[in-house]
């Protein structure tokens, strides 16, 4: 753990000591009262706080309302991807371009309460490099949605070598060691759950009730959700490819008893080998379970083509901020264009 005083010295470097990312995806409704909360937290906090919002291809006018602001509120940065790229890459912007000595990921629409980081900072300044939040309740969500996402962590727990924990999402708090571990994995299947989950470190986990949205809509349809959970799943375990030679294995002697069974009858007890449908209902089922496995197999090449396309995760766009914060991250790999916006 850093100790308290490089902390505070590096403070004086005009350096913030928290960062908060939030990615922000046609959020314009929800993010006044956002801000709003914000600020109130930050300034009860009364540490150096930045806030960076990522804002991830919105068409809503989110990112100008965000620009205006940057001149009025001082320590805001709004990083612009090109495009939408999902929430994953969001937070790997995000990640890259934190310099806090510590970094928050908080949702935009408020569903993670802005209101515990105190808490959290308090976790983090005890020695803790990743404070997990762990959802007690979620609120306002269906009853569908809170079954499947329950089945799916227990499924992923299960699956994957590195304990992913249950029922927790991005809303965490990260020292800077577990962040510069995190930009270590340099995957383009980022499924940041297993991510967070696989650099370990010291992590001390708070529950808490997941609100319901403040304003707006989720960004997930029921179908995106399923490819986050094959995500998630084929990112972390190799498990189903042994499944297909289980399954495999299992149909090949049931087929390989049936038809030593029907020698068997034909030739000692005289039977005469008939069987259409028999041989149908065979055919279909081992060429069902041979298509799964070569879907099985193909999910994982498919995954290996993408990495080895080594394409970046995400495009800025650009970055606006406030004339005041010369700090510039040396660790941001990407080539920044500095908006700064006259006050
Ligand atoms: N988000 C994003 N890019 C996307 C989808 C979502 O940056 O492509 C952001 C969104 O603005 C919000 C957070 O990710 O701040 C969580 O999204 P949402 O609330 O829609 O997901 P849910 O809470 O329903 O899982
Ligand atoms: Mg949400």
């Amino acid at each position: 753990m850093t100790d308290k005083h490089t902390l505070f010295s590096r403070n004086s470097q005009n350096r913030p000591i928290l960062s908060i990312i939030i990615p922000v995806y046609n959020e314009r409704e929800v993010l006044p009262l956002t801000l709003e909360r914000l600020n109130t937290v930050i300034a009860q906090l009364g540490i150096c706080t930045e806030l960076l919002f990522i804002d991830d291809g919105s068409r809503d006018g989110s990112a100008d309302y965000l620009s205006a602001q940057v001149a009025r509120k001082g320590a805001i940065r709004i990083i612009r991807l090109s495009r939408n790229f999902g929430k994953e890459a969001a937070l790997t912007a995000g990640l890259d371009h934190a310099s806090g000595e510590a970094v928050v990921i908080l949702d935009a629409d408020l569903q993670d309460p802005p209101e515990l980081i105190p808490e959290m900072v308090e976790q983090w300044r005890k020695g803790s490099d990743v404070v997990l939040m762990q959802r007690r309740s979620r609120a306002g969500e269906s009853w569908f949605k809170r079954t499947t996402a329950h089945l799916f962590y227990r499924l992923l727990q299960h699956l994957s070598q590195s304990q992913i924990p249950v029922d927790s999402g991005d809303f965490r708090l990260m020292s800077r060691r577990a962040v510069e571990a995190l930009q270590q994995l340099p995957e383009r299947n980022r499924f940041m759950k297993g991510l967070f989950a696989w650099i370990g470190m010291p992590t001390v986990v708070l529950k808490y009730d997941r609100d319901p949205r403040a304003a707006g809509t989720s960004k997930w349809d029921y179908l995106g959700l399923l490819r986050l959970a094959l995500e998630g799943i084929t990112s972390f375990s190799i498990s189903p490819l042994r499944w297909a030679v289980g399954i495999g294995i299992i149909a090949a002697l049931i087929g390989g008893t049936f038809g030593l069974w029907i020698a068997f009858k034909a030739f000692m007890l005289g039977d005469p080998v008939h069987g259409y449908p028999s041989l149908i209902s065979v055919i279909t089922f081992l060429g069902g379970i041979q298509l799964i496995a070569l879907g099985i197999v193909g999910e994982y090449v498919g995954k290996t083509y993408i990495e080895s396309k080594q394409r970046p995760n995400y495009l800025i766009r650009d970055i606006t901020r406030a004339p005041e914060i010369t700090n510039i991250n040396p660790r941001s790999r990407v080539k920044e264009e500095i908006h700064a916006q006259a006050s």
